[in-house]
């Protein structure tokens, strides 16, 4: 990234040399992040991060469906999918249905079956792939599926499974599909948008058609780089020392604290979160000490941990507030 905050600054999008420089420098990163999730060149949108690259979904596909459309998300979405849907719900007089999700963090498939089957044509899923506290993979491809056989439109928030597990769009009918590059170690401030080709969406910023028209603006050119070189890296890291790691975390958490639960432990979970319920043990004091020891873990998502509400997350899991004060989140890395 270094060259392009300071000797290479031509703006992409201009014919001179120094725009050449930077352009090629966007088109190679594209190839990169393309790479990454087995999609077309063509199909990634640069963005500020996943939650441009989630309302620009959603609004995006809302806006070209039109009114009465139905919202389905689970019940276990991060807080941009949640607060997007709330206004789309206003906005555009949508009905707006989540599906609840059990104590291990998975979805009953049928009612979501039911919900699509009610509104074919005219329905927008929003769906989380990997959970941000705890881990739990839903089951993607299935839920891609009804979606497909229903004529609905699918976007998901990918952002805790790039950099950990494969994800591979050119074998699971996915429309849309957001990613934030400072989850695989890229900067902050830069996202992706994946949109299938042939799939339609408004934009939301207007100006100089950068990005093929559905993201103007001059484009953060280090950023991009970033996530660029950050994708390539992904695809080269193994998943298996880091989930021993966590076992190996987990475990030992454990012996000390025998009566520990590990949300979503009966799920499929990504190889780096680990969400434990100790029981008897005030979580935020937890976190407190832990932070003095200079260990850092979070109640649930980061970006809510200042709101000083119960997590969505396990709420929307079924457990109590009492058993979520007792909870906190910890997350490992390659
Ligand atoms: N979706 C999930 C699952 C996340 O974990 C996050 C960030 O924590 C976001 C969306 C929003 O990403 P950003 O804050 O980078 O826009």
């Amino acid at each position: 990234m270094s060259p392009f905050l300071g000797e290479v600054f031509g703006n992409p999008s201009a014919l001179h040399q120094a725009g050449r420089k930077t352009r090629n420098a966007v088109d190679l990163a594209r190839q990169q992040v393309a790479a990454l999730i087995q999609s077309r060149e063509t199909e990634i949108t640069f963005t500020s991060g996943a939650t441009e690259s989630i309302t620009l979904a959603l609004r995006g596909a809302m806006a070209r469906l039109g009114e009465g459309t139905r919202l389905i998300t689970s019940s276990v979405e991060h807080s941009a999918v949640t607060q997007t849907c709330k206004d789309l719900a206003s906005s555009f007089q949508a009905e707006w249905k989540q599906i609840s999700c059990d104590h291990s963090g998975l979805p009953d498939l049928s009612e979501l079956q039911q919900l699509l089957q009610e509104k074919p044509n005219s329905t927008l899923v929003s769906w989380i792939w990997a959970n941000n506290e705890t881990g739990v993979i839903s089951p993607l491809p299935e839920i891609a599926e009804l979606c497909a056989d229903t004529g609905a439109i699918l976007h998901v928030d990918a952002v805790q499974m790039a950099g950990k597990l494969p994800i591979d769009v050119s074998t699971i009918p996915i429309h849309l599909l957001s990613l934030s590059g400072h989850k695989f170690h890229a900067p902050q401030g830069i996202g992706v948008l994946y949109r299938r080709s042939g799939v339609s969406i408004e934009p939301l910023l207007h100006g100089g058609g950068q990005e093929g028209g559905l993201r103007s603006g001059t484009e953060n050119v280090a950023g991009i780089v970033g996530l660029g070189a950050a994708a390539s890296w992904a695809q080269t890291q193994d998943p298996e020392p880091l989930a021993r790691l966590r076992n190996r975390f987990e475990q030992s958490v454990r012996e000390l604290h025998p009566n520990t639960l590990v949300h979503g432990a009966e799920a499929p979970r990504l190889p780096n979160t680990s969400n434990l319920f100790l029981p008897g043990i005030d979580g935020e004091a937890l976190l407190l000490v832990l932070d003095h020891l200079g260990l850092c873990a979070s109640p649930g998502s980061a970006c809510g941990s200042s709101a000083k509400h119960p997590s969505p997350v396990l709420m929307g899991m079924g457990f109590s507030r009492s058993h979520i004060k007792s909870s906190a989140r910890y997350s490992l890395s390659h």
